[in-house]
């Protein structure tokens, strides 16, 4: 069954193009298959949008191989000026592309726009990236000749991007590219295309040659994408998703020796030592673990508390998560929309399950909501045990299990027990603490005194299972780009 949609909701709708973006032309896929694009507030059918075959995915490689070669010379300046017309667009658009979003992923307006924003930011930083690809040159230590490098585009990319963050993971992967001289097949999820699909139009309209990007959505995204990552003109595979995913990806890529950049999912600790500013650390816990619904690859998935304020931190975040207002997230006053769907909530309905089984006590929320769509209240755990599978696994939900901890010892100890590694967040007000504590946490990044790490500026990614390769920052257009070294004998 369709939504009954507002107009201003079916106004973003339709103008979104609903084809595959191949070769620089819009188009069905083979078959005229489509697949529906759901609204998460509802479970009810949006829109439908094509659905490629194998044949549409190697169509896709065959636009960016046959683009990549003259993309590789055209002017940085100009490549640049195209990222910066498709921010600008980006920005204006704003509004439009925030209610697209929350129709198509679920999170409240507020956080659609600082999704945009934070899109748009990749779009601008790597339209100033794009005229600063530099290479070297030194005099070989023997002092007899010379040594120069310099840095080119990788060639030909494959980026995966998750429903999560649909409109942030695409831009943060397609303006390296670009700004690098890549070409690219871009495969969203199929649950959240439109926000890629409206990006690609942009960068159209921004001035984007035919087949640099080109833009394929499928229901059957195993069976369309492995032939793309194990075909030898596919140079690069960037992709944004779940552990288990990229460790089969990374196998596939392996036929073929493909560079492989790997943001995947994570399980951060979030800190709160006993000299901590408490209320600076329950803002900061509302950030990290609300943002997206709990659904972040970022989220503070388990709160580990000094035993001495680990009841007053409890209450405190209770209040504050009893106080959100739950509902579909194009409503003004909504702070916290649905899940992605229902198998997203009966996972973290099983977590929660678990830990009450295993001694956790459910401090507030800890019920899917009735109704339609896939709402889940704003839930807190105290006394979580060390065994239960919320502190092991990733909640993507809006639970935050709460343990405590004696020592800084036993606080590092149990934020490093996993096999993920992507983020981290610390509360103190000792800053010879704080870096001793971040000195020795395995992640790739931390949050001192703050609930928020994202910035198109930094370099984001993991270590361990979360991951290898890093977006955004100086760091971001290296992963598009190959280093050749001359010998110069001079
Ligand atoms: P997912 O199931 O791994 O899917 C990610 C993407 O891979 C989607 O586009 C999906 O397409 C596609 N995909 C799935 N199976 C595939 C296969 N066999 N071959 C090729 N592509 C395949 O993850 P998700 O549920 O969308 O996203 C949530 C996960 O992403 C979480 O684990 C989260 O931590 C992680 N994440 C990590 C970061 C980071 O930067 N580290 C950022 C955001 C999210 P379909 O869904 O259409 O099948």
């Amino acid at each position: 069954m369709a939504t009954a949609l507002a107009d201003s909701e079916r106004a973003v709708l339709d103008p979104v193009p609903k084809g595959l973006l191949i070769g620089g032309k819009w188009r069905e896929a083979s078959g005229s298959r489509t697949l529906a694009v759901e609204d998460p507030a509802t479970g009810e059918a949006l829109c439908a949008v094509a659905d490629a075959t194998v044949e549409d995915g190697l169509a896709a490689l065959d636009a960016a191989a046959s683009a990549q070669a003259a993309w590789a010379t055209h002017p940085p300046r100009e490549r640049g000026e195209i990222l910066r017309r498709a921010f600008e667009a980006v920005t204006a658009q704003a509004n439009d592309l925030a209610l697209l979003m929350t129709l198509e992923m679920g999170k409240p307006l507020a956080e659609s726009r600082a999704e945009v924003a934070y899109g748009a930011d990749f779009l601008r930083w790597f339209s100033e990236e794009a005229v600063r690809i530099r290479g070297d040159y030194s005099v070989a230590p023997s002092g007899k000749g010379r040594l120069l490098t310099m840095r080119q585009p990788v060639g030909p990319c494959i980026l995966i991007t998750p429903w999560n963050f649909p409109l942030a993971m695409a831009a943060r992967k397609i303006a390296p590219a670009i700004a690098a001289g890549c070409t690219m097949v871009l495969k969203p999820a199929a649950q959240t295309p439109l926000c890629s699909l409206a990006l690609a139009r942009i960068l159209e309209a921004a001035g984007l040659p035919e087949g640099v990007l080109n833009v394929v959505t499928t229901s059957t995204s195993g069976k369309v994408m492995e032939p793309l990552i194990r075909d030898p003109r596919a140079r690069k595979l960037s992709f944004t998703g779940s552990t288990e995913v990229g460790r089969k990806l990374i196998e596939q890529s392996a036929a073929q020796v493909l560079r492989v950049s790997m943001e995947l999912g994570g399980n951060a600790p979030f800190l709160v030592f006993d000299d901590a500013d408490l209320d600076a650390a329950v803002e900061g816990a509302m950030l990290a673990k609300m943002r997206n619904m709990g659904e972040a690859c970022t989220s503070a998935n388990r709160f580990h508390v000094a035993a001495s304020v680990a009841g007053d931190f409890t209450e405190r975040l209770a209040a504050r998560m009893a106080g959100l207002k739950v509902g579909r997230g194009t409503k003004s006053d909504s702070q916290v929309g649905p899940l992605i769907d229902g198998a997203g909530r009966a996972k973290v309905e099983e977590l929660v399950a678990d830990a009450a089984a295993s001694g956790a006590k459910v401090v507030v929320g800890g019920k899917a909501m009735p109704g339609g769509g896939y709402f889940y209240e704003p839930t807190v755990l105290g006394d979580v045990p060390a065994g239960a599978r919320v502190l092991r696994e990733e909640i993507f939900g809006p639970v935050a299990p709460v343990s405590e901890f004696s020592t800084e010892d036993e606080a590092i100890a149990a934020a490093n027990q996993t096999e993920y590694g992507l983020a981290a967040y610390v509360f103190t007000k000792d800053l010879g603490r704080a870096f001793r504590v971040i000195e020795r946490l395995e992640t790739g990044m931390v949050g001192l005194n703050q609930g928020i790490v994202s910035n198109a500026a930094a370099p984001f990614g993991g270590v361990k299972q979360s991951g290898f390769g890093r977006e955004g920052g100086a760091e971001g257009i290296k992963e598009y780009l190959e280093i050749k070294y001359v010998a110069l004998n001079v």
